[in-house]
């Protein structure tokens, strides 16, 4: 099922994609299964850490990640990548893209001016940030892109803030949803349950 938005939004394989997308989800499901780390109890007691890390560092892995990620997207302006797992996927899609990139980035690390976010995360808290100066995203169709959606907070986070800018976020694409979380619906109130949200994989 797609939206109007042409972004993927069921993490079910459907029938009908074209072959190359078949495979790529297939390769990027594989390639997840085979590569992904399970850190218990980090970084705090009681997280299971999801290190996908391993799984973009092998050449056939990132590929069919990117494609997967990729699938169904049309008219995106911009990839926006969701420090810092999400800068590494946000240049490759945006490549596939053929679009432009920006970084959402953990704040404290941009010169000012900046647009600023503070929100609560899975463990702790912390605040995202992009340039208020040098790049004009207003009107802009954003995708949003990280490696792996937990609660939700920080996506929503991201969303409100490119919205703030001026943007206009039509989608989000993630490596690996984490299941029992409720990112999903933590991102349908937050942003609207009509954002399509892409997990490749879920857990
Ligand atoms: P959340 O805001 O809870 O959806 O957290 C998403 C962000 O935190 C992403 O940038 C992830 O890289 C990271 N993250 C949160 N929980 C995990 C986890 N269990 N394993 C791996 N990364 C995580």
């Amino acid at each position: 099922m797609s939206d109007d938005a042409g972004i993927e939004t069921s993490t079910t394989q459907e029938p009908g994609l074209d072959e190359v997308t078949t495979r790529a989800l297939d390769d990027a499901r594989t390639a997840v299964d085979e590569h992904a780390r399970t850190v218990p109890d980090f970084p705090a007691p009681g997280i299971t850490f999801k290190d996908l890390t391993p799984v973009l560092a092998d050449p056939a892995g990132l590929a069919a990640i990117v494609t997967a990620l990729t699938h169904r997207c049309r008219d995106i302006d911009l990839v926006a990548g969701i420090d810092a797992r999400g800068f590494l996927l946000g240049g490759a899609v945006a490549r596939q893209l053929q679009v432009g990139v920006l970084a959402v980035r953990k704040g404290g690390k941009l010169p000012p001016p900046v647009h600023r976010i503070g929100y609560a995360l899975e463990y702790g808290s912390s605040s995202l940030e992009i340039p208020a100066s040098g790049i004009d995203i207003t009107g802009q169709r954003v995708l949003l892109v990280d490696d792996v959606l937990a609660t939700g907070g920080t996506v929503v986070a991201a969303g409100d803030l490119l919205r703030r800018a001026g943007a206009e976020v039509v989608g989000v694409a993630v490596i690996m949803e984490l299941d029992g979380l409720g990112g999903r619906a933590t991102i349908a109130d937050g942003l609207g349950a009509d954002l399509s949200v892409h997990a490749v994989t879920t857990d």
